[in-house]
């Protein structure tokens, strides 16, 4: 019987770098983990490609999923849904592959009512003061959104302990790094031969 794969999941407050951490992440040649690509309602941006960063679909569809049971977690983001397609995760863990998630933290504590047993990794930012200015340096928000944005962020900071591991995105590379690690380490604590 093939031993099911492990399903990762890195989240963590909004502008603290899980994007590009996840991207860095990827662009390792010898990465061995299969990215869930997530569905959303949100609008492409430039450069995104259907299939490859979302499958965007319309609200209608959107809600047609979660009514059919078609999503592991969903949530709604700045005005926007987003959620995992359920079968594509069952049908790889099957496989004995490690899926790895990269969402926000609502959807996150879904997952881990149905999946108790995944890896939970909650990336942190060195600071407050550094988020803030992390998100203030997009240069996309007003000031309003901006403190809205950090209100939320200090409530999913609480929600810290409900991880396994929290990883410090001082520097890209060095949370890849870690998330390596804990990666390998996990395996090497459940798997027995
Ligand atoms: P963006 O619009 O910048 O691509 O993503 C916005 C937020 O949605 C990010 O925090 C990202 O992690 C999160 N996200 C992306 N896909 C999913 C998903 O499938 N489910 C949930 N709950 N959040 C997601």
């Amino acid at each position: 019987m093939i031993e099911r794969g492990l399903l990762i999941v890195l989240s963590g407050p909004s502008g603290v770098g899980k994007g590009t951490v996840r991207k860095a992440l990827f662009e390792q040649e010898d990465i061995k983990l299969q990215y869930s690509i997530s569905a959303t309602t949100r609008k492409p941006r430039e450069g995104e490609v259907d299939g490859v960063d979302y499958f965007f679909k319309p609200r209608e569809e959107f809600e047609r999923m979660i009514e059919n049971k078609k999503l592991l977690e969903w949530a709604e983001y700045v005005g926007n849904y987003y959620g995992t397609p359920v079968d594509y995760v069952e049908q790889t863990l099957s496989e004995g592959k490690d899926v790895f998630l990269e969402i926000e933290v609502q959807g996150a504590l879904q997952v881990k009512e149905a999946f108790p047993e995944g890896l939970f990794i909650f990336l942190a930012p060195p600071s407050l003061s550094e988020l803030k200015s992390r998100i203030v340096n997009r240069g996309t928000e007003t000031e309003d959104l901006i403190n809205n944005r950090m209100r939320v962020a200090k409530e999913e900071i609480e929600l810290m302990d409900a991880y396994d591991y929290v990883v410090e995105n001082d520097k890209v590379e060095n949370a890849c790094a870690r998330i390596r690690a804990i990666v390998t380490a996990e395996h090497c604590r459940r798997d027995r031969i």
